[in-house]
C-alpha cells in the first residue's frame, strides 16, 4: 500500500514574507489529517524559516537540488548532510530545469541521488521527455535512460526507497497537462522498468508533475500507477495547493 504524496516545488519563488503567509494559510486550511503526505520544497535560503513554520504540523520539508559532494571546496553548493541538518526529509534531484538549464547529466543526477541517500534523506528523482522526444516516439527510451543511470550507480534496493516523479517537459509550466491516460501509460512503463531492474517497484511512489491544477488532479491521481503529484505554479497559492492535496 503506497501512501499518496503531494509535493510543492516553489522553484525560484518566495520571500520571508511569503514563507510565513503561504505556509500559515496552508496549515490553517489543512483541517482534518489528509491521506496524502504533504511536502514543501522552498528555495534553500528559506528552508530554516519554513522548518520553523511547519514544526509539529506533519507537513514535511524538501529541497529542490543538492550537491553530489558532502563537503569541501565547492563554492556555492549545498550538501545533503546540510539539508538533513536543517530538517529536510526529501530532496528533488534531476528536475528537468536542472537538466536543461544547468546541463545536469544523467550521471551527475545519479551521483546527487546517491548523496541524498548517503545522508539518510529521500530523493525525489525527476524523469521525463521533451516535446521533440515525445513526437519522435522515444519517451520510453528517454525515461529508461534516466532511470537506468541511477539504478546502475546505486543498485535496485536503494531506488526502491525513493520517490520517482514523471514530469513531461512539455507539460511543465505550459498549462498543457498530460492526459490521465498519457501519464498513466508512462507511470506503468516506469514501474515495469524498475521491476525489470530488480526493484520491488510495487512499493515505489510515482508522482506526476506538469501543470497539475485542482481541475485535473482528481482524474490524474485516480490512475492506478499515479500516487500523487509534484506541483509547481499551483503550489504557490494556499487554496489551489490544498485542493490538489485533498485530491490525492
Ligand atoms: P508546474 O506545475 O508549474 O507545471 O511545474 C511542475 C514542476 O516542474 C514541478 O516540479
Amino acid at each position: 500500500m503506497r501512501q499518496p504524496m503531494v509535493a510543492g516545488n516553489w522553484k525560484l519563488n518566495g520571500s520571508r514574507q511569503m514563507v510565513s503567509a503561504l505556509l500559515g494559510d496552508i496549515l490553517s486550511g489543512l483541517g482534518d489529517p489528509l491521506t496524502a503526505e504533504i511536502a514543501i520544497c522552498p528555495p534553500f535560503v528559506y528552508l530554516q524559516e519554513a522548518r520553523g513554520a511547519l514544526e509539529g504540523s506533519g507537513v514535511v520539508l524538501g529541497a529542490q537540488d543538492v550537491c553530489d559532494e558532502d563537503e569541501g571546496a565547492y563554492t556555492g553548493e549545498v550538501s545533503a548532510p546540510m539539508l538533513g541538518d536543517v530538517g529536510c526529509r526529501y530532496v528533488i534531484v534531476g528536475h528537468s530545469e536542472r537538466r536543461s538549464l544547468y546541463r545536469e547529466t544523467d550521471e551527475l543526477v545519479a551521483r546527487k541521488f546517491e548523496a541524498v541517500m548517503r545522508a539518510g534523506l529521500c530523493p525525489i528523482l525527476c524523469v521525463g521527455e521533451s516535446l521533440e522526444e515525445r513526437n519522435a516516439g522515444v519517451t520510453e527510451a528517454v525515461v529508461a535512460r534516466q532511470l537506468d543511470a541511477v539504478v546502475e550507480l546505486v543498485g535496485p534496493e536503494r531506488i526502491g526507497e525513493a520517490v520517482v516523479a514523471y514530469e513531461p517537459v512539455w507539460a511543465i509550466g505550459t498549462g498543457m497537462t498530460a492526459s490521465p491516460e498519457q501519464a498513466q501509460a508512462v507511470h506503468a512503463y516506469i514501474r515495469g522498468r524498475l521491476d525489470l531492474a530488480g526493484v520491488s517497484a510495487g512499493s515505489v511512489r510515482l508522482l506526476y508533475g506538469g501543470s497539475v491544477k485542482p481541475e485535473n488532479a482528481v482524474e490524474l491521481f485516480a490512475m492506478p500507477d499515479i500516487d500523487g503529484g509534484l506541483i509547481g505554479g499551483a503550489s504557490l497559492q494556499a487554496e489551489t495547493f490544498l485542493a490538489i492535496c485533498r485530491a490525492a
